[in-house]
């Protein structure tokens, strides 16, 4: 089902909400915590990770509260640009196994290149409104010699039983209606959604199983007393026997050992007025969706209205309401020729988090706490995945079958220095761009 934004008149400065708070179906309004309650598990964070967490584990018959500092989707997963993208940032199939060792590396792989199959099978078999397409995900090349290694990294896929091809420049161009590109990998099983939908509908059906979800109830402090965790939030407390920390850049917070895990990458994502017929049938005319793998990364894809979303992160040069505005018509300029004169509806500031690996991590906090940090610029599927498995583990006391391996958490050396470096690095991308 469609929601329809209210649409903006022209002139009108653009929203700084995401697009999604217009479009996506309403929420379950959770309740705070208002008592003090026991739990075998806590789940601790209502974005794509805990959600997908909680909801697998009281489908497995554990008994399971979820806190949320405010509203399923609050933070990442509802600022997200929703590009359902079952591929690695960094990494290929086979370069991911000279890191990890090539046991630990095929079980990554199938579980990245799985993570769109599993986050379009869970919405399927919940039946979640959240303007799910999976008509593929690309990474275009912007060189011929990215082109021709893509060719082989198509081959890596492919032999492992995956859905992935080598889509030459002609087709691209056509497929993108951008002419800048040498060609592209298409992801068949990649898509987009809705992304506030998602996690609005992993709510619905964890709350349908039987999870105890609260929302408005930011832990704020956990800690181990009497042989089990103890959350306090303002209204209350929970006290569990395991505990999952899925608070994304929240984690800091809730653990001493997670405080340098992970660094801030500020993104700034928009969404056009709903494109005329004349531009879809020129902008991705046959849907899909693509993040390129420049270092100031460009990504489009449509929803159902016709919006075209895409991003740029943010740097140093390029600061505040007004500047983001220009900065987002003259990337769709850049790129679609058919865009000489964007109309920009909504400009949202969201902050997403990498790790240092650009690889999602599992970290193991002892008596029975697990820390869920993915690299957040896949964190759609990966996070679905890793809730999934995550789930799967605590049901089952067996770690066996986890695809990321947790270790302890090592923080990054010299944190404070290193948190700016996205943000400067973006700036260094920014100028020659
Ligand atoms: C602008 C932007 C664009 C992105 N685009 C894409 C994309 O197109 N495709 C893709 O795959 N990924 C994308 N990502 C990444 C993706 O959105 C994230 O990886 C994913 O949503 C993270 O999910 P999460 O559950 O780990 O974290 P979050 O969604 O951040 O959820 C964590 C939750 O924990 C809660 N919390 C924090 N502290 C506490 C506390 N003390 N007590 C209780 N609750 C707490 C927060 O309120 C929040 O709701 C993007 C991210 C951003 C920011």
């Amino acid at each position: 089902m469609q929601h329809q934004p209210i649409s903006r008149r022209k002139g009108e400065a653009p929203s700084t909400m995401p697009l999604w708070v217009a479009t996506a179906a309403p929420g379950p309004g959770l309740a705070p915590l208002g008592a003090e309650i026991e739990a075998d598990v806590l789940v601790i964070g209502g974005g794509i990770a805990g959600m997908t967490t909680a909801l697998h584990l009281v489908e497995a018959g554990v008994d399971t509260v979820l806190l949320e500092a405010g509203q399923p989707g609050d933070q990442a997963t509802g600022w997200s640009g929703g590009l359902v993208a079952p591929d690695y940032i960094r990494h290929t199939p086979e370069t991911i196994g000279t890191v990890l060792g090539r046991h630990h590396g095929e079980m990554l792989t199938r579980m990245i290149g799985g993570s769109a199959r599993a986050v379009f099978d869970l919405i399927e078999r919940h039946a979640i409104d959240c303007d799910a397409r999976q008509d593929g995900f690309y990474t275009p090349a912007h060189s011929e010699g990215l082109a021709q290694s893509q060719r082989g990294y198509a081959e890596q896929w492919q032999s492992r039983g995956y859905d992935v091809r080598f889509v030459e420049a002609r087709e691209a161009r056509h497929m993108f209606g951008v002419e800048r590109y040498c060609g592209a990998l298409r992801f068949g099983e990649g898509g987009s959604l809705n992304p506030l939908g998602y996690v609005r509908g992993l709510a619905q059906a964890a709350l349908k199983q039987g999870a105890r979800l609260f929302g408005e109830s930011p832990v704020q402090a956990l800690r181990r007393e009497g042989g089990r965790w103890i959350a306090r939030t303002p209204g209350g407390a929970v006290s569990a026997r395991r505990v999952v920390l899925a608070a994304n850049g929240g984690n800091a917070r809730l653990h001493p050992a997670l405080r340098r895990t992970a660094l801030p990458l500020h993104v700034v994502q928009f969404a056009t007025a709903p494109l005329d017929d004349v531009q879809r049938a020129a902008i991705l005319p046959e849907g899909g969706a693509f993040t390129d793998k420049v270092s100031y990364l460009f990504t489009a894809r449509l929803d159902p209205q016709g919006h075209l979303i895409s991003a740029f992160p943010m740097s140093f040069l390029v600061r505040g309401d007004r500047a983001h505005l220009r900065e987002a018509r003259r990337r769709l300029r850049q790129h679609f020729a058919a865009l000489s004169d964007p109309r920009i509806d909504h400009v949202w500031e969201g902050l997403a988090w990498v790790n240092a690996s650009f690889l999602p991590e599992l970290y193991d906090l002892g008596d029975g706490a697990l820390a869920i940090q993915a690299d957040n610029g896949r964190g759609i599927g990966i996070n679905t995945q890793l809730g999934i498995e995550v789930a799967a583990a605590i049901a089952s006391n067996s770690r066996a079958r986890l695809s990321v391996v947790p270790r302890e958490p090592h923080p990054i050396r010299l944190h404070a220095g290193a948190a700016l470096l996205p943000k400067l690095l973006m700036t260094m991308a920014w100028l020659s761009n």
